[in-house]
């Protein structure tokens, strides 16, 4: 089991769960206590895939007297004010109290809404993120962003709240859809082109083992996603700097997403490559660059290109990102190998010249 671990976020990641009592201990800085002696009751949050898969392992293992499961229906439509409500009132008739911990087990969706349910139960209990995506593993369960969502209105309502730590397990992608690990491949992606280009080398040089899904490589690629991830939001926790690189490929990403309704991952990637072509065209970066870029995707497999709506309507929605300041598109751009910077001063009409270019005529 390995540990990163800075001022704000605590991860441990490992190849099974067998170690999850090992890190609730170093935790609470403890030695062999069973969690029945830390917490009075537990609650898992999971959703019905994850039920199938990976719950039975996980709670074989936890070994706890007062455990109680919350299965939610896989999907977005869980993170929902009627399903946060119905979590609440099951903690309550369950006998939770400010002693108890909540458990997430699962990807994004059961981490954000477990982790909003834990922010709010008696104003904030604790609470693990188990990640089971891949997508959660590298970005969701870390920093402590959790909430749901307003109808179509994606995650405005929320909370900061950080789970007591973060327990990976690269062996849960085993039993993931080749399509859920694909979407988190984009994000995997995105860490090399923002922070750190020697590991977009090692992504191109070990694409079968990956891919195949070898332990040894995941854990690798999830160890080093997690280390930056966990570096950006601990020095900057609440998003006022540093975390905006975070949203590369986003801006852009978040149009085609809510209109063509693809996947995240699809959208990262789609937004990537608008905003590659868009510092090509500003001679940020050369065609070399560029090609590298091209290259990872078609290796993993990743769309560069959008079908569906004009590039009108995409720039609509890429102005009510509630991630822009004072109506300001904030874009991410490469700028050098493994760096990007912000830019706001890109007129509509450039950004309206790109997005055409993206789209599959
Ligand atoms: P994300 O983590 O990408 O934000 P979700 O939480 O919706 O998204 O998870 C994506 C899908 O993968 C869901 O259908 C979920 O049930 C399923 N899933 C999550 N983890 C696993 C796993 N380890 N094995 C099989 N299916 C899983
Ligand atoms: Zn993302």
């Amino acid at each position: 089991m390995e540990k990163i671990e800075n001022n704000v976020c605590s991860i441990f990641i490992d190849e099974s769960y067998r170690n999850f009592t090992k890190a609730l201990n170093l935790i609470n800085n403890t030695t062999d206590k069973n969690i029945n002696e830390i917490y009075d009751r537990v609650l898992v949050i999971s959703d019905e895939n994850v039920y199938k898969t990976q719950l039975n392992k996980f709670i074989d293992l936890l070994n706890a007297k007062f455990v109680s499961e919350y299965i939610v229906p896989a999907g977005e439509d869980s993170k929902c004010i009627d399903t946060f409500e119905k979590i609440l009132e099951h903690g309550l008739k369950a006998g939770l109290t400010r002693k108890s911990l909540i458990i997430a087990v699962g990807g994004g969706v059961v981490g954000d809404l477990s982790g909003y349910v834990a922010a709010s139960y008696m104003r904030g209990i604790d609470f693990v993120q188990v990640p089971t995506t891949l997508l959660a593993q590298v970005d969701s369960s870390i920093g402590g962003k959790t909430g749901i969502n307003l109808g179509t209105y994606k995650n405005v309502v929320g909370a900061f709240y950080q789970p007591q730590f973060t327990f990976i397990n690269v062996s849960a992608l085993r039993t993931l859809p080749d399509s859920e690990f694909r979407n988190g491949m984009s994000e995997v992606v995105k860490y090399g082109f923002i922070y750190d280009y020697e590991f977009i080398n090692y992504l191109l040089e070990n694409s079968e083992d990956i891919l195949d899904k070898r332990d040894s490589a995941l854990r690798y690629i999830v160890k080093k996603c997690a280390e930056i991830k966990a570096h950006v939001v601990e020095v900057d926790e609440k998003e006022g700097g540093l975390r905006k690189i975070l949203n590369f490929g986003h801006t852009f990403g978040h149009g085609v997403e809510k209109l063509c309704h693809i996947p995240h991952g699809e959208a990262v990637s789609i937004g990537m490559n608008m905003a590659f072509k868009l510092s090509l065209k500003r001679n940020l970066i050369n065609q070399e660059y560029y090609d590298k870029f091209l290259q990872i995707c078609k290796k993993f497999d990743l769309p560069i290109e959008f079908e569906g709506p004009s590039e009108e309507e995409v720039l609509s929605i890429m102005k009510t990102d509630k991630k822009n300041s004072f109506s300001k598109i904030n874009m991410i751009l490469p700028t050098e190998h493994g760096k990007v910077g912000l830019f706001n001063d890109i007129d509509d009409e450039t950004i309206l010249e790109i997005i055409k270019e993206c789209k599959n005529a």
